[in-house]
């Protein structure tokens, strides 16, 4: 007997989840199989063509499905490029790969297993209809041939074995019919046919089934069940969306439907066909340096390559799905693709193609907009910033923000659709929510004035809006920067004037918070808040923020903050007339009073609440 190996820990949990998952979800194991079968195909045949091999010709082909219902076997094999032993252990020992990581973390009761069936994960799920699984196969090039053999739960065991041909062979035995669960089914020929027929039509090999022959001693015959021709080389009206959800599920390996499926072609200057797909969710590991964008490459048919980054612009990095051109040469090398005048004409038609889909998503289902910009907003708003505003009209009116006055998301052209005459700039302010920004003090007088602001919820956002700086000839403008100009002659008047007749206060004030301002000074734009925090440099105090959050952030410029005090206060009047100790006292509190506002920490919070005491106890 040959040793036993134990499945990985993770492996170990998707098992049981398969085992035990609804019966109504396992027909799936033939799409995964089969879909597993032509990949490897694809690999083989590309390498032939590569290498110039004679080897195999394509139409020699194909994936072969057997059912003995005696030995209760379903026999899946092809003629693709198979595996080694180690590939075999590597392969199907572990499932740590695509999304099927985050899935186990989420996926913890009986109800949940439920999702199972909108999705594939692979070899394993074939666990949800055989108790034993023996994969015999032999790598392209090598000569021996191995066995991997595994009853499921307790692990799995390798051997060697005599196989004549290059290529897989998976034998499932079935599980044993229960009262509820009718796993016999699955040999038969019919209900293997449909399966086929539903999930696994476009394949591009010949999926054979052997038929018995008719009458005693008759030779089986072979049946030939999928169309073969690719999905998106149909005519989209012969394409159901199913047909479009099942092929994505199980090639993209995502277990939600798409969002939306994008089904293209062109021809003229680069003639290709393209199945695009709007993940519902972004992957778990999508904005971490280990996500890879890309697309699938086909020449003519063949599988390229598994990830052609040069295809997909960063900005739409999260567009899953495949090309398929007439105009590229099988031998095309890595390098020389970068170069290409054909894969490159494609991929700008293909950005082209997914901006106008995510436009006509917002304009006929903004909900499913707004859902699919929560999920990768984020991500077109880095794009845009990375471009120093380059792709400026290529993404500008994808972007949406909360505003003050809206409960849903706006586009920069809603708000400015929406801005009351007399208002000439963007207003927008940092802070963690609408109803949080509503309340900052800055926000009173405009709001007052019926005038909206964007709410910037993300660290990225102010940089942007200040590389954006003008649209449609409207300046963006922070609501705390030091012009607001909504000031009335009258009021500028009375600022200049407390200026000068207060100097004296605003120096001792300045003084007394020890160099954390760089200024005091009198406003009349706030309404009922006494004071606020500025920054009268390029860097505002949240960008300071982000920034100093950051590695090695201590020599990057930071926000020269501004004290401003309300000429309209009552406590205006008191701070005139304090002695010097008890101004040092009142600087600092409303100092950190307005830090609190602003959303940031008070920055000595013992001293903060000796000075309230001091203040209580007078
Ligand atoms: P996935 O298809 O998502 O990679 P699977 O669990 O279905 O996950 O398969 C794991 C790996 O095993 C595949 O990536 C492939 O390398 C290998 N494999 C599976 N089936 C075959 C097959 N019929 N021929 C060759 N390799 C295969």
């Amino acid at each position: 007997m040959p040793e036993k190996k134990q499945f990985q820990a993770e492996s170990q949990r998707m098992l049981d989840l398969m085992i035990h998952s609804i019966y109504t979800h396992k027909e799936i194991f033939l799409r995964e199989l089969i879909s597993n079968a032509s990949d490897a195909i694809d690999k083989r045949y590309y390498q032939t063509l590569q290498s110039g091999d004679s080897g195999l010709t394509r139409e020699q082909f194909s994936i072969a499905i057997v059912a003995d219902k005696e030995a209760r076997t379903l026999t899946i094999s092809d003629n693709g490029c198979g595996m080694s032993m180690e590939e075999l252990e590597n392969n199907l020992g572990i499932i740590a790969k695509s999304g099927s990581l985050e899935f186990k973390k989420s996926i913890q009761t009986a109800e949940e297993i439920d999702v199972i069936g909108q999705f594939g994960v692979g070899f394993y799920s074939a666990f949800m209809v055989a108790q034993e699984i023996t994969v015999d196969s032999r790598k392209m090039g090598e000569e021996s041939a191995t066995r991997w053999f595994s009853q499921g739960a307790d692990g799995f065991a390798l051997s060697p074995v005599e196989r004549a041909e290059v290529g897989t062979t998976i034998t499932l035995k079935l599980k044993e019919d229960t009262d509820d669960d009718n796993y016999g089914e699955f040999l038969e020929e019919h209900r293997v046919k449909a399966l086929v027929k539903r999930y696994s039509d476009y394949i591009r090999y010949p999926i054979r089934m052997q038929m018995p022959g008719e009458g005693e001693d008759a030779e089986p015959s072979w049946e030939t069940l999928n169309s073969m021709s690719p999905l998106w080389r149909k005519n989209k009206n012969e394409v159901k969306p199913e047909d479009y959800e099942s092929f994505y599920q199980s090639n993209f390996h995502d277990f939600e439907k798409p969002r939306r499926v994008i089904h293209a072609s062109a021809e003229g200057a680069a003639t290709y066909q393209a199945l695009l797909f709007l993940p519902a969710k972004a992957p778990y590991n999508y904005y971490s340096k280990e996500f890879e964008k890309g697309l699938k490459l086909y020449a003519n048919g063949v599988l390229i390559m598994e990830h052609c980054k040069d295809l997909l612009p960063d900005c739409f990095s999260f567009i899953n799905g495949l090309v398929d051109s007439q105009d590229l040469s099988l031998n095309i090398s890595r390098e020389m693709l970068q170069q290409d005048r054909q894969l490159r004409a494609i991929a700008k038609n293909i950005e082209k193609k997914i901006k106008s889909e995510l436009k006509a998503l917002m304009e006929e289902d903004r909900a499913a907009y707004d859902a699919f910009y929560g999920a990768f907003g984020l991500n077109l708003k880095y794009a845009l910033y990375a471009s120093f505003g380059m792709q400026r009209e290529l993404l500008l009116d994808l972007l949406e923000f909360n505003t003050t006055a809206q409960e849903k998301l706006s586009t920069f052209a809603e708000y400015i659709a929406r801005m009351p005459e007399g208002q000439s700039a963007i207003y927008y302010a940092t802070g963690e929510s609408a109803a949080q920004i509503k309340r900052l003090p800055q926000c009173e007088r405009l709001t007052e004035m019926g005038y909206e602001v964007l709410c910037l919820q993300d660290d990225i956002d102010e940089f942007l809006c200040k590389t954006l700086h003008s649209i449609e000839d409207k300046e963006l403008h922070s609501i705390a920067e030091a012009e607001l100009e909504l000031e009335s002659d009258e009021e500028k008047k009375r600022v200049d004037e407390a200026r000068e007749a207060q100097r004296q206060l605003f120096e001792r004030m300045k003084e007394a918070l020890e160099g954390r301002v760089a200024e005091v000074a009198p406003t009349a734009k706030l309404k009922s808040h006494p004071v606020c925090l500025r920054s009268s440099s390029e860097i505002s105090l949240d960008m300071e923020r982000v920034l100093q959050a950051q590695p090695g952030a201590q020599a990057l410029p930071k926000a020269e903050r501004v004290l401003e005090l309300n000429i309209d206060h009552p406590i205006y009047g008191k701070l005139q007339r304090l002695e010097p100790e008890q101004l040092k006292d009142y600087a600092n509190l409303l100092y950190n009073q307005a830090l609190l506002i602003e959303g940031f920490p008070v920055e000595d919070a013992v001293e903060f609440a000796s000075a309230i005491c001091r203040l209580m106890v007078d």
